[in-house]
């Protein structure tokens, strides 16, 4: 597994090794072409056969987006209700927004890599509050589900478990499940593929059948899938089928590379939203040498009081070594530091926060003493947060637009302390190439021993992984499979229930 710092490190170009398709015009998304410039760590080169893949799904989007004639035919089909010829050219994926916005870049980038496994189109449906947060990925064509048109009724309400949903045509027998050749003849005699299929893979994991192979199979004759997940299920499809495990495997043959390069690849903050990101930068990070992204999410079912989780995260960074030690009024070493050549050093510390006062806590910390100068940092330690939001807004464009700005200034940390169990931090660590330092959730109110832990990987995890889900078709049976898997998948470092890549 390499870390930052292997043999790619620093060989960054504008278009990330080839990963960025050229040709798409700059100045209708600044960042596609800039933000090259603004990270820190370059871990992992695309492989040879990921951007074959790329380029070649690029030119099937460009035949099937909408506005062409297969579009029509495609969206004609699904009108009419007429089944979808298993010979259909094009195939989609129609993401729909669930949950924040961190959630919504990982169910996007799982989408899009599902879209790849099974030459599928990969389409959004965004509500107004997340119209202007992007840039179109694909050059010369468009990502945009035109949604007022859809023939799918009340598109962004349909929530959990709909009629449509595989589990409910399953029941309904409406579609079966195809486990050999012979049993694909039957089912498709004794059921069409309906029009289209509804996949809910949020965290209730209504359809966790998805993940068996036999039902892939089924899923595979759909023109239609609309997608409603707020989940990186990515690592969860390694084990599904042999074809798939065979193709990740070529794509990404390091597989703590897949989020860092999906997400680098696909999403690019639209010119308002870099706007954001780069005036701040520029004004607040860019004059220190080192950069530290300190991102705390306090969920409901795990709050502490303010500082307790701020003794926290100082016994984490001390534990790992993360933000500059300060001398404590101890005359000595404030002397100490005065003597020592700080060699220019200086630290910009970045807190991503809905509140202010871990902000506050850590400012008054550096301003009331001073930082002991070593490996930890210079002398000179700023502190800045952005924005301090107080509640979540998913609703708001102007609110998203702000967090999709925090998540890409903590991406340009040099390195990452970050909260556990929240995908606002799991982006931010994969966009950055950073393996980040997870302070634990509170499970129950009781402050977590040990406060934090360092990631194995920069890999988000699957919050929901189907557990316990019974397939017939068993891809991971036979000598040496369950190792395979084993050495690619592990449990989350924040999570004993979740999944991740390393
Ligand atoms: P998660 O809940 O931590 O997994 O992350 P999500 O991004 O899915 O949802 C949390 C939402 O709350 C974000 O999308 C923001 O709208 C808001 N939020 C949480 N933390 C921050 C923060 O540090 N800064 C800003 N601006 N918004 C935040």
């Amino acid at each position: 597994h390499g870390a930052a710092g292997n043999a790619t490190e620093g060989k960054a170009d504008e278009l990330l090794g080839g990963l960025l398709a050229p040709g798409m015009d700059r100045r209708s998304c600044r960042s596609r072409y800039e933000s090259w410039r603004y990270f820190k760590h370059f871990p992992y080169a695309p492989s040879r056969h990921l951007l074959r893949a790329l380029r070649a799904y690029e030119a099937r989007h460009r035949r099937c987006a909408p506005g062409t004639p297969l579009y029509a035919e495609a969206v004609e089909m699904l009108r009419s209700g007429r089944r979808g010829s298993a010979a259909a050219e094009c195939r989609y994926v129609v993401w729909l927004p669930f949950d924040g916005l961190g959630n919504r870049m990982l169910s996007m980038a799982s989408g899009f890599l599902y879209a790849l496994l099974t030459g599928r189109v990969f389409l959004v449906a965004l509500p107004p509050d997340s119209a202007d947060l992007f840039c179109e990925p694909f050059p010369g064509t468009t990502w945009l589900l035109p949604h007022q048109d859809f023939p799918v009724a009340n598109l962004f309400g349909l929530g959990v478990s709909p009629e449509a949903s595989y589990t409910t045509l399953l029941n309904n027998k409406k579609i079966a499940a195809v486990v050999d050749d012979d049993d694909d003849t039957a089912a498709s005699n004794a059921t069409a593929a309906p029009a289209y299929v509804y996949l809910s893979l949020g965290w209730q994991l209504t359809d966790r059948l998805f993940f068996c192979g036999e039902h892939q199979r089924a899923i595979g004759k759909v023109s239609w899938l609309l997608l409603y997940s707020d989940l990186y299920f990515a690592p969860s499809l390694y084990a599904v089928t042999v074809e798939f495990r065979d193709e990740l495997r070529r794509l990404f043959p390091e597989k703590e590379a897949a989020s860092h390069l999906l997400l680098r690849y696909l999403l690019h903050p639209s010119n308002p939203v870099w706007g954001l990101v780069t005036r701040y930068y520029h004004s607040y990070l860019a004059p220190a040498t080192r950069r530290i992204g300190v991102q705390i999410r306090m969920f409901g079912f795990g709050s502490i009081p303010v500082d307790d989780m701020y003794n926290q995260i100082l016994a984490c960074s001390r534990q790992e070594r993360i933000l500059p030690e300060t001398d404590d009024g101890d005359g000595d070493a404030a002397a100490a530091v005065a003597d020592t050549d700080t060699g220019g050093k200086t630290t910009a510390i970045l807190i991503a926060s809905l509140y202010a006062d871990y902000y506050e806590r850590l400012r008054a910390r550096y301003y009331e003493h001073a930082a002991a100068s070593g490996k930890s940092g210079g002398v000179w330690v700023g502190v800045f947060q952005p924005t301090h939001e107080e509640r979540q807004a998913t609703e708001s464009l102007a609110h998203n637009q702000r967090a999709l700005a925090e998540v890409y200034l903590l991406s340009f940390s040099e390195e990452l302390l970050t909260s556990g169990m929240s995908t606002f931090g799991y982006v931010s660590s994969s966009l950055a190439g950073v393996r980040p330092t997870i302070l634990l959730t509170a499970h129950g109110h009781k402050v977590p021993k040990p406060p934090c832990r360092r990631a194995a990987s920069m890999e988000p995890c699957n919050l929901t992984p189907p557990r316990g889900v019974e397939c017939r078709a068993r891809p991971v049976d036979g000598d040496g499979e369950e190792d395979d898997l084993a050495r690619h998948v592990r449990t989350c470092e924040d999570d004993g229930d979740g999944v991740k890549f390393f």
